[in-house]
């Protein structure tokens, strides 16, 4: 019966750790016996992430496809809604994130972010005709926002400490739906990441305009699972990257004219 008993305890030992294990995501081994690393990303993300045809591109793709192959394994790419990728994340359905995510405090309660590759910040897109010249012209007004960004929090103002007060939120899957209303006059403004409304104010010159005065200030990070062996492995192979200058000539592919995301803290310290 004691025999039992103390068998019965290990059992459930050997649970608890597979879980807490489970948790911090596979381990770099795992991933190169199955040779593919699974990115969770939302493709409606230019230049970051987007469909070019059936493919998937982006800044965040390259430099993805740069780690796996410095790893030896396949990238195989979960498009899936910006929102969903830290619980498929936290659910073990994937590796890690590439997704032009900002680092932010709330975050990292669910996930370890690497150092920062890329300055961003939420700019503000209007209507051509609009009399919103800068950030306070959004008090009071009706802006959409890509659901559960950065931009979706700063506006939604969670924690009472956003400085602008917008009237009213509406949030979008895809920050071009967000464009089509706000061309069609259902919404004030737009707030999305800078080089996407970038992106967004080109393929619309005549009707969309992006503000110089931007909202708030972000970093760029991938996302691994809490206490994953793979975050360092990640931050070794970004800092070589960004020696050999390999980032910035992925950068300014997508960004065109020697444009990169300029330096980061982390890339300032390492020099
Ligand atoms: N940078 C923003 C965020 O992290 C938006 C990212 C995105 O929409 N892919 O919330």
């Amino acid at each position: 019966m004691k025999k039992r008993l103390l068998v019965l305890v290990m059992a459930a030992a050997a649970a608890f750790s597979m879980t807490a294990y489970a948790g911090s995501g596979r381990t770099l081994d795992e991933i190169q016996k199955d040779g593919k690393i699974v990115m969770a990303t939302n493709a409606e993300f230019e230049p970051f992430e987007y469909k070019d045809d059936d493919k998937i591109v982006g800044i965040d793709v390259d430099i993805a496809t740069a780690i796996a192959d410095e790893l030896g394994v396949d990238l195989e790419i979960s498009d899936i809604a910006f929102e969903s990728t830290i619980p498929a994340l936290q659910a073990g359905k994937a590796d890690f994130i590439a997704a032009g995510m900002s680092v932010t405090e709330d975050r990292k309660k669910n996930v370890d972010f690497t150092d920062p590759y890329f300055n961003a910040s939420q700019a503000i897109l209007v209507a051509k005709d609009s009399d919103i010249t800068g950030r306070d012209g959004l008090n009071g007004k009706t802006v959409g926002v890509q659901t559960g960004t950065t931009g979706d929090s700063y506006c939604t103002d969670e924690d009472g400490t956003s400085d602008v007060k917008v009237g009213e939120v509406k949030r979008y899957e895809k920050g071009m739906d967000a464009v089509s209303d706000l061309i069609a006059g259902r919404i004030d403004a737009v707030i999305i990441d800078n080089f996407v409304a970038g992106k967004l104010a080109e393929k619309n010159p005549d009707k969309v305009v992006k503000l110089d005065e931007a909202l708030t200030e972000e970093e760029y990070a991938m996302a691994l699972p809490k206490g994953s062996e793979l975050t360092a492995k990640f931050n070794d192979i970004l800092a070589e990257l960004t020696e050999s200058g390999k980032l910035d000539e992925i950068e300014s592919k997508y960004l065109g004219d020697g444009t990169t995301g300029g330096e980061t803290e982390a890339e300032t310290e390492a020099e």
